[in-house]
């Protein structure tokens, strides 16, 4: 018997797909997300120097990514560790922004930081350890700025799912949902790709999803692998880290590509973009129910 995902997910309706809503598509610059074409961001896990920055953005530009993605606010697993530039880094990334024509994604940490956040950022990256901050999620969907919700990594798909119903809620329709793996008890990969979370979130959801194959691996040599599952899955994008020089990074060098790597990832998911197709709409509760009813 099909199961109705309107019963399992009952507290997150509004991010299913229904009558009303098959696709949201969040504009973006002078293109989209969650439309027809399939979008990547790349760039550094931490904003460090302008010529890292700049050297990066130009790169990735030229290989086909639409937005940039840097933190000048930084999660760390330890307090001691590289905890971003702040206000600097966001300066940095206007200015890359300013002279690739990239948009900007950037982690916002803070409910007080928001509004400087919004103020540089195209979109606002709620990190994984923030997923389940609603008064974070509460102040970020209120800036009007488009969400991207990465999955917490002891999350569920009903814990995100109703994180993103909660932007909605608070009158913001232009969320993108990011898997970037789950802790299982596998422990030789950084984390555990979820893959099956992409499919069927396409499926049951009208938000776009994206993947970061990145943060995922955790490793640079299995990225181009995820990123090519990530799109026969039904992925509408990736969000990449990519570095002039990962050996050097500041934070997340072993997981970072160089520029010939992302190169060649691009190169390598282009037959599966090609194979990209729309997914079957989802018939919703109601007709369900009718056909459960038919027998
Ligand atoms: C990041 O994007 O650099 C990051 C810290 O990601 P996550 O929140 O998924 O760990
Ligand atoms: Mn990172």
């Amino acid at each position: 018997m099909r199961q109705s995902w309107h019963d399992q997910f009952v507290e997150s309706p509004d991010v299913l797909k229904s009558d009303h809503c098959q696709q949201t598509v969040v504009p973006m610059l002078d293109f989209a997300i969650g439309g027809d074409d399939f979008i990547t961001m790349a760039g550094p896990c931490s904003v460090e120097t302008e010529f890292q920055l700049m050297a990066t953005a130009n790169h990735v530009r030229r290989g086909g990514a639409r937005i940039l993605r840097g933190g000048a606010f930084k999660p760390r697993s330890s307090p001691y560790a590289f905890q971003g530039h702040g206000l600097d880094g966001l300066k940095m990334l206007a200015h890359a922004r300013q002279e690739s024509g990239l948009a900007i994604v950037t982690e916002v940490m803070s409910e007080e930081d928001v509004p400087l956040v919004a103020e540089y950022a195209d979109i606002l990256q709620i990190g994984s350890r923030n997923m389940e901050n609603y008064a974070l999620i509460e102040a970020a969907a209120r800036s009007g700025r488009p969400i991207l919700l990465k999955r917490g990594m002891v999350a569920t798909i009903a814990d995100l799912l109703r994180s993103a119903q909660l932007v909605l809620d608070n009158g913001n329709p232009n969320v993108i949902l990011c898997e970037r793996g789950i802790r299982t008890f596998e422990t030789a990969l950084r984390n555990t790709f979820d893959v099956a979370a992409i499919a069927l979130l396409k499926q049951i959801s009208h938000l776009p999803i994206i993947a970061d194959p990145s943060h995922a691996a955790g490793h640079s040599d299995l990225v181009p692998s995820l990123a090519r599952i990530a799109v026969a899955a039904g992925a509408d994008g990736l969000i990449v880290e990519v570095h002039p020089n990962p050996e050097k990074a500041w934070s997340d060098g072993e997981q970072s590509l160089d520029f010939a790597g992302f190169d060649a990832m691009m190169r390598s998911i282009k037959p599966y973009l090609a194979l990209r197709e729309p997914v079957l709409p989802y018939r919703g509760a109601t007709a369900v129910r009718a056909m459960e009813a038919v027998g």
